[in-house]
């Protein structure tokens, strides 16, 4: 049935589906057999800016409605998106090749939940009275920032459509997304049922294409008001140019990590969530564990259990309930993962497990982990963005800080421990947006995330979301009598 219905998807604009005014369309593939899935229309960001601008207007029905309305509107698209749960979780999983399990479990269970939780703020989104000098009263209003882009990355496309959507018209704007060219397909259904739920033409329009044209034009664009993207750190350094050299718009930035966790006990708990932390979604995840500092006592026994633990994985058909772990997303990243484990094999690094694709074609990298690996080589520094386990070792924890800390990135941490005091001082210790103490990938809607140096600017989830897609308006009345 998807197949059939998969034979050209369009672009979303105005509660409508348009082809592209240039009449170019582009190929997406299902990355765990190469098939082509279907072609998509591309781009048409100015149109969908137009509408999105229109739709957001004083006086608009989308301006107008009461904010429970809003609240409810969200809730329908959550109710929807249950409804059809099995559908979407499958294109998912045929989109991006992640195990349809995960899909189904994990990436449509945070997307419905992100959608409820900011379904619940829309009536409660409210500012202050302020006791200001004088015979003065300050009020300070929430208002809609307006056109909000959205730059979505491949690697968990739904749920990160949701984790920019839902804020942003929770607060009352209107939205311009764009999935990232390899997985366009469930955005794409999500427009269908978008406009099912009832919310009003152009509040949310859906374009597909490519980065430095499509993505570029949402970031330089005149009437778009806010950005928000998640992907490299590179890209965020373009997209936050091309907001200064534009029009200033607000930039929300989520980008990539080198995320340290450091192991003191808690052994068999720390060998599973690290190494789950390290591969899951085959290792492309912005919150990759991929520095796992282990304390020289018990070192040889933590990479003794990560190799027994990593043979429980299940290599195979995406689509198979059994599989969990799939192929990379394509051709060029899988070629640069393989490029970065040669490297860690060249510097010396002792390859412990895989460290090799799985038969001749295809997309699929054998889980691999490293040990002895030292700060300088490549593995520790870059993020390599697959499944790629590296462990170090370490004698202090003033020594594991310090090499925690000593990297360009500060998205995320963790650290395993029994001793609260010792969870305590080191999280506070760590330069990074979410320290997890005892678990790792623990992400939920109330909980802001975000990163501290190049890993971003600003906090996606929980009520700090909630600052990025509003203006604070001040209005400050003269009192003339005193009584
Ligand atoms: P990755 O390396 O994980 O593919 P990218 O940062 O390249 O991450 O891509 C994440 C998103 O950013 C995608 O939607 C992509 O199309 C978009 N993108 C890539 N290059 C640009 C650019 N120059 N300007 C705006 N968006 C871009």
């Amino acid at each position: 049935i998807i197949m059939v219905f998969l034979t050209l998807m369009i672009i979303f604009i105005n509660n409508e589906w348009h082809t592209s005014s240039s009449g170019k369309t582009f190929p997406t593939f299902n990355p765990a057999t190469g098939v082509k899935i279907c072609d998509v229309e591309e781009e048409d960001v100015d149109r969908a800016v137009g509408a999105a601008k229109a739709a957001g207007q004083r006086g608009s029905p989308w301006r107008r409605m009461d904010t429970s309305s809003r609240g409810m509107l969200l809730h329908k698209l959550a109710d929807l998106m249950e409804r059809d749960r099995l559908l979407l979780a499958t294109l998912e999983t045929l989109d991006t090749g992640k195990p349809f399990l995960q899909s189904f479990f994990i990436d449509l269970d945070g997307s419905i939940k992100t959608l409820r939780y900011y379904a619940g703020w829309a009536d409660k989104i409210h500012g202050k009275s302020l006791p200001v000098d004088e015979s003065f009263m300050c009020l300070t209003k929430h208002e809609p920032v307006g056109v909000c882009g959205a730059i979505i990355p491949w690697n968990f496309p739904l749920l990160m459509f949701m984790w920019k959507m839902a804020p942003a018209l929770s607060c009352g704007n209107t939205v311009v997304i764009k999935p990232a060219e390899q997985t366009p397909l469930t955005a794409l259904h999500i427009g269908s049922l978008i406009k099912e739920a009832g919310f009003p033409p152009g509040v949310v329009n859906i374009v597909p294409g490519f980065g430095p044209t499509a993505g570029a034009a949402i970031a330089s664009h005149m009437d778009i008001n806010k950005v928000a993207f998640t992907g490299s750190t590179e890209v965020g350094q373009l997209i936050k140019e091309a907001s200064a050299k534009s029009n200033l718009k607000r930039v929300t930035l989520e980008l990539g990590g080198k995320n340290p966790c450091i192991v003191f006990a808690d052994l068999q708990l720390a060998v599973e969530e690290t190494q789950k932390g390290a591969l899951y979604n085959q290792g492309q995840c912005c919150t990759a564990a991929s520095r796992v500092f282990v304390e020289e006592s018990i070192y040889e026994e933590f990479v003794r259990r990560s190799i027994e633990n990593v043979k429980k994985i299940v290599i195979g058909d995406p689509l198979d309930p059994q599989t969990s772990h799939g192929p990379q997303i394509d051709r060029q990243h899988f070629d640069k993962i393989m490029d970065l484990i040669k490297s860690g094999k060249e510097e010396g690094a002792r390859l412990e497990y895989g460290g090799a694709a799985l038969g001749e074609k295809g997309l699929f990298i054998k889980p691999t982990i490293f040990s002895g690996v030292k700060d300088h080589m490549r593995i520790a520094k870059e993020e390599i963005f697959g499944p790629v386990q590296c462990i170090f070792s370490f004698k202090s924890p003033q020594e594991a800080i310090e090499r925690a800390n000593s990297s360009q990135y500060g998205l995320v941490s963790a650290v395993f421990t029994t001793s609260m005091d010792r969870a305590l001082s080191v999280s506070a210790a760590l330069e990074t947006g979410t320290v997890w103490i005892n678990c790792y990938n623990a992400l939920h809607a109330q909980t802001p995330f975000g990163g501290y140096k190049m890993s971003g600017n600003g906090r996606e989830l929980g009520e700090y979301a909630l600052a990025e897609y509003s203006e604070v308006k001040a209005v400050t009345i003269k009192l003339s009598e005193t009584l």
